[in-house]
């Protein structure tokens, strides 16, 4: 960015945030809808490449979309007014620019730990299954896999869940009406079921509720150019409810640290049955586009904290609480069973969860 496109864009950034900063903090437009406390570095202005505003806290993202938009809006006006006045090249074919990405800052564990160390408490598995809004045994099993469906979905709702990671779904739970064992192809009538204990990768389930039917799916064509049907793509999301954050690269001690003290709306934390610890996080987003932004703005944060960007998909698949993993693949492709199979432990469930850090409602 040359000096006179920064001066212009800081000019056209502070005549919407009037109190922005050298360093590009200022005042978030959505500030009186924040749950939680204020923080002077809240909210941020960047200026270079595509101009963004984002904010720290999800529930002002109306405001601070709208805010982008006319951010760029102006900006664009501005820098095209003196692009009329420079040389022409001739007939060339517009200069070729990278595809614009949402920024996804990488892991960063020095962060991780600064922010981990100033947690008051050691956070471990333990001290969350203590505290548990919602008490958990210690002794877990499908009582916990139906425990947790049914306090995070809504009656009617219906959920996918996974004995096979490359499936369409294995079963599906509608809450109210129970469980069912479903077909592997569409026009197979599913049958009332139990939850599955357990499977040899573990189970999973997709992190928002779907419609349960096979429905074309726009991203998949298949050889005839017709779409492939699915039950687990976008098409099939009924709620944009919820974001998975889990990671494989942060250590255990400081990444529970860190989540508890996020303030996002945590309802679940539970392990893999393997090394890592994936907690769900509530968005309730009212459209896919709503959720991506939402995303976005929370990438921004946890990403650099050791949270996966892959995880962090609309149907994502986690781990379903109370079910036992019986082994993991290796590298190689090949199928390792464990001596004992391991739990996908529940050790912190609260469908009432507000923006207020765990740390401090406890
Ligand atoms: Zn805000």
């Amino acid at each position: 960015m040359t000096i006179e496109n920064e001066a212009l864009r800081s000019e056209i950034a502070r005549s919407l945030v009037p109190d922005l900063t050298l360093e590009g903090f200022g005042s978030c437009p959505g500030k009186h809808l924040h749950g939680t406390r204020n923080g002077a570095r809240d909210f941020q202005v960047k200026l270079d490449g595509a101009p963004t505003a984002s904010c720290f806290h999800g529930s002002c993202i109306a405001f601070v979309e709208e805010l982008n938009h006319e951010l760029r809006r102006r900006i664009a006006i501005a820098e095209s007014d003196g692009r009329k006045e420079r040389p022409t090249l001739g007939s060339v074919a517009p200069e070729p620019r990278a595809r614009h990405r949402a920024k996804r800052p990488a892991f960063d564990p020095a962060k991780l730990s600064k922010f981990a160390a100033r947690c008051p408490h050691k956070i471990t598995q333990e001290w969350l299954l203590e505290r548990s809004p919602m008490g958990l045994m210690d002794e877990q099993g499908t009582e916990t896999s139906e425990l947790f469906l049914s306090e995070l979905f809504v009656q009617g709702e219906r959920m996918l869940v996974f004995t096979s990671q490359t499936s369409q779904g294995d079963f599906l739970y509608e809450s109210g009406r129970g469980n069912f064992r479903l077909g592997k192809d569409p026009g197979v009538l599913p049958v009332p079921s139990a939850l599955p204990t357990g499977s040899s990768e573990g189970v999973w389930f997709l992190s928002n509720p779907v419609t349960g039917s096979w429905l074309p799916n726009p991203n998949k064509k298949l050889p005839d150019g017709s779409e492939a049907l699915g039950r687990r793509h976008g098409a099939c999301i009924t709620a944009w409810r919820h974001l998975v954050l889990e990671s494989d690269d942060a250590n255990e001690s400081d990444w529970l640290a860190c989540l508890v003290k996020l303030p996002v709306k945590i309802v679940a934390i539970y392990t893999s049955g393997g090394r890592s610890v994936h907690a769900l996080v509530r968005l309730d987003a009212a459209s896919k586009s709503h959720w991506d932004a939402m995303r976005d703005t929370l990438a921004h944060v946890v990403c650099a904290l050791g949270a996966d960007p892959a995880a962090m998909t609309a149907v994502r698949l986690s781990r379903l609480p109370g079910a036992l993993r019986h082994g993991s693949r290796g590298k190689d492709g090949r199928l390792r069973t464990y001596p004992e199979p391991r739990m996908q432990r529940l050790l912190w469930l609260n469908p009432l969860a507000t923006d207020t850090p765990i740390i401090e409602s406890v």
